[in-house]
């Protein structure tokens, strides 16, 4: 479980995220969505301890980090092995293969044997319909597979939680399909994945929670069904904007 309470994020004079209160589940999908510059990628990111909120309370499980003070280094360390981030733009090593992109993390950071990191590599590359171009470069893949590499090696830390900021937005269509399909399956796997995403038609079968965003408040915490089924006239606006 991660939760914030009453959390302050500020750039410069604008106010990117006020009063922030929102928990997420653990073994959930929860869809972040909202109009640009809305905070949707502040919040994320603060969940990673990317962006260092102002004040406020943040819970990840027993753990309490409050903002209003330093932050302590083994706590931005351990925060980030426990949330794993995928970005939009993959952020692949490009002079390593595949597999060895999927690798590094576990070789190098948690100590794991090679052997036993490049099989949970390749079952993880398995996963993500990828398992024969172990062996290729990630300038030789088309974004939406770079971006199926990214989500493996995201897994292969075995994170608590997965973040993703509007994962297939760099993607065509035909590519992005691919990538939802995967972000689908670990839905139904039960892991615990919190998305940042444009898609509602993916927000609506993936998520078992929604939270809506506008001027770094948050407008609606609840269930795709109500959100889609009873929306309030806001919501509704921006639902027919989308479409
Ligand atoms: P989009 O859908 O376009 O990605 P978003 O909802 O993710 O938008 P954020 O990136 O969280 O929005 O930005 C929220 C607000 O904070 C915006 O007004 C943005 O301009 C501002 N902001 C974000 N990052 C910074 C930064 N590093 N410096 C200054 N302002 C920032
Ligand atoms: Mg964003």
């Amino acid at each position: 479980m991660i939760k914030l309470e009453h959390v302050n994020k500020t750039f410069g004079n604008h106010q990117a995220l006020t009063d922030l209160n929102v928990t997420f589940n653990a073994h959930e999908t929860t869809a972040i969505v909202g109009p640009s510059g809305s905070g949707k990628s502040t919040l994320l990111r603060s969940l990673n301890l990317l962006e260092r909120p102002e004040s406020g309370l943040y819970h990840f499980n027993d753990q309490v980090i409050d903002f209003s003070h330093p932050l302590a280094s083994k706590d931005v360390l351990s925060i980030r092995r426990k949330t794993g981030m995928v970005f939009q733009d993959y952020n692949l090593f490009p002079h390593l293969s595949v597999v060895k992109n999927v690798m590094e993390g576990p070789v190098q950071v948690l100590k794991q044997q090679p052997d036993a990191a490049r099989q949970t590599a390749m079952d993880l590359l398995d996963k993500v319909g990828l398992a024969d171009k172990a062996d290729a470069y990630p300038g030789q893949l088309s974004g939406g597979q770079q971006q199926r590499v990214a989500i493996a090696r995201s897994l292969a830390m075995d994170p608590e939680f997965i973040l993703l900021d509007e994962p297939t937005s760099a993607l065509d269509p035909e590519l992005e399909a691919g990538v939802l399909r995967v972000l689908l399956a670990l839905a139904q796997e039960n892991d615990s994945m919190i998305v940042v995403t444009h898609n509602m038609e993916f927000a609506r079968a993936v998520a078992d929670k929604i939270i809506f965003v506008e001027d770094g408040r948050i407008l609606f915490d609840g269930t795709p069904s109500d959100f889609f089924t009873k929306p309030n006239q806001r919501i509704a606006d921006f639902l027919a904007a989308m479409t």
